[in-house]
C-alpha cells in the first residue's frame, strides 16, 4: 500500500509520540518514516531530564501534562513491558544573589500558580538532599519533588513499539526528499523508496526541519547547535537518590545528574557551537571546555576537584530564535503539521507534544492550545522568550 490518511517524517521521541498517539485517537492508516531508526537522531543524545521548571507557562503546561505519563508509562501505553527508564529524584535548582534570582523568584511562582508542587527549601534542606554540593551562595533554592530523568532512546522506542500495536506502520532507512503540494495542499512524499500518497503529513525532523523551507519555501529558523556532555567520576558518589541539580549561579549555568548511580552527568546550559549544517555526528570534545565544565562542576562540588573524565558526547541542539518550538500548522499549505525546534529540551514535552500534534493533524481541538507556538510568532514579535536568557532552561 503507498497511499496512507497519515504520514510522520522523523521516528525521534516526537515523531514516535505523535504516530502513537494518531493511533490512540483511532486513525487508521498511518506511515512513520525515518532515514535512519527509531530514536537514532539527536533523541539517542539526551541527557533526559523532566521537570516542569519552566520561566515560560506554556511550557510548564505541556512538561507537567507530560510527567503524568513518564509516571505511568506502561500503564499510559497499556504495555507492561514499556519502560522510560524513569528515576524519579527530584529536580533542585539555585540562584545566588544577582541578575538570576528575580528569573528564578518568578518562575517558582508561576509554578505553583499553575499547581506544580515546588518548596522552597534553606541550605541546609537542600544540602540534605545533595550532600555532595556547596550551596554557600545560594539565595533563592527550589525543589520539585515531582522530577527527575528518563531515558530517551527507550521512550522514543517504546512509543514506536505500541504505535506498531496500534496499527502505525514504521519503515527506517526511508529518507523523505520531497514534500508534493498541489493547489496548497499536501497530497503526499517523495522518498529513496518512492512515492507515498497522504493527504495530512506531519514533519517531526528536528534538525533537519530546514527541509521544510527548501520543500515549501516557508522559513524554518532553526539551526544545528552541538552540545558537550560528561560524565565525571569523583570520590563521592552522586547516586540516584540525589536530585538532579540546576545551578544558575555557575556561568555555563551547568546541569548534572546522577549517571549510572555514581558518576556525574554535566553540561551547560547555554548557547553551543552552531554547525554550519544539519548534522548528528559526534563533534570533537576540547580539552579547553573539558577543563572548564570541570573547574565548575569543582567550584559546586568540592570533591570533584579530583574527578575523572569517565566519558563524554556530543549532541545536536534544534533552536529556534526563542529557544522554542515551532507547533502546528504552516501558513498558507494545508494538510501539513510541523513539530521541530525544540532547542534541547524536548524530551520532557514530548508525551504531550505528541498528542497535540496528533489532535491538530486529525482535525481535533488540541487540549493544549498550539497558538502561543505558531510560526508567525516569530514575525509578529511575540516570541516565547524565557527570563533566563538563551539555554534550554527557557
Ligand atoms: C545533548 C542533549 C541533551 C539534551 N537533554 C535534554 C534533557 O535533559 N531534557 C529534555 O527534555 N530534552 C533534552 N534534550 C532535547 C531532546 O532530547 C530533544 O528535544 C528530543 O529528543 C528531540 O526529538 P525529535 O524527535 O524532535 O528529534 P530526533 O530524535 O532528532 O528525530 C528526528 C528524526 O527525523 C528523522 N528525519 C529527519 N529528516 C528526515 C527525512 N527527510 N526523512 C526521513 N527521516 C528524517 C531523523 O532521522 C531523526 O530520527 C537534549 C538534547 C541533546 C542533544
Amino acid at each position: 500500500m503507498s497511499s496512507y490518511d497519515v504520514i510522520v517524517i522523523g521516528a525521534g521521541v516526537i515523531g514516535a509520540s505523535t504516530a502513537y498517539h494518531l493511533a490512540r485517537l483511532g486513525a487508521k492508516r498511518v506511515l512513520v518514516l525515518d532515514r535512519t531508526q527509531v530514536g537514532a537522531g539527536t533523541t539517542s543524545q539526551s541527557s533526559g531530564i523532566l521537570r516542569t521548571h519552566y520561566s515560560v507557562r506554556e511550557n510548564v503546561a505541556l512538561a507537567q501534562d507530560s510527567w503524568g505519563v513518564f509516571a505511568d508509562f506502561a500503564n499510559y501505553l497499556g504495555d507492561e513491558d514499556a519502560a522510560s527508564g524513569l528515576v524519579k529524584c527530584g529536580y533542585l535548582i539555585c540562584a545566588p544573589e544577582g541578575p538570576k534570582l528575580q528569573p528564578l523568584t518568578l518562575a517558582l511562582e508561576g509554578q505553583r500558580q499553575q499547581g506544580i508542587e515546588v518548596q522552597l527549601l534553606d541550605r541546609q534542606q537542600a544540602q540534605a538532599l545533595l550532600p555532595i554540593a556547596d550551596l554557600h551562595d545560594a539565595a533563592l533554592i527550589g525543589f520539585e519533588p515531582q522530577a527527575g530523568f528518563a531515558d530517551a532512546y527507550l521512550v522514543a522506542t517504546s512509543f514506536a513499539r505500541s504505535a506498531r500495536r496500534g496499527g502505525v506502520k514504521i519503515m527506517e532507512g526511508v529518507e523523505v526528499q520531497k514534500l508534493l503540494i498541489e493547489d496548497g495542499r499536501v497530497i503526499g512524499v517523495d522518498t529513496n523508496m518512492g512515492r507515498f500518497m497522504a493527504g495530512t503529513v506531519i514533519s517531526t525532523q528536528n534538525i533537519w526541519a530546514t527541509q521544510i523551507e527548501q520543500w515549501t519555501g516557508i522559513t524554518s529558523p532553526v539551526q544545528a547547535e552541538r552540545h558537550t556532555v560528561l560524565a565525571l567520576e569523583g570520590p563521592e558518589p552522586y547516586t540516584y537518590a540525589m536530585p538532579v541539580f540546576k545551578d544558575l549561579g555557575s556561568e555555563g549555568m551547568l546541569y548534572c545528574r546522577s549517571y549510572g548511580g555514581t558518576q556525574m552527568l554535566v553540561s551547560e546550559g547555554v548557547a553551543g557551537e552552531v554547525l554550519p549544517s544539519p548534522d548528528n555526528e559526534q563533534g570533537d570534545v576540547s580539552l579547553d571546555l573539558i577543563a572548564s565544565i570541570g573547574a565548575q562542576a569543582a567550584e559546586r562540588f568540592p570533591s570533584f576537584e579530583t574527578a575523572g573524565l569517565a566519558s563524554s558526547w556530543t549532541g545536536v541542539y534544534d533552536v529556534t530564535p526563542d529557544w522554542n518550538p515551532v507547533l502546528g500548522r504552516l501558513p498558507g499549505i494545508s494538510g501539513l503539521v510541523v513539530g521541530y525546534g525544540f532547542s534541547g529540551h524536548g524530551f520532557k514535552l514530548s508525551p504531550a507534544v505528541g498528542r497535540v500534534l496528533a489532535q491538530e493533524a486529525l482535525g481535533l481541538t488540541p487540549d493544549i492550545s498550539l497558538a502561543p507556538y505558531a510560526l508567525e510568532r516569530f514575525a509578529a514579535g511575540r516570541p516565547l522568550r524565557g527570563l533566563y536568557g538563551v539555554g534550554a532552561v527557557s
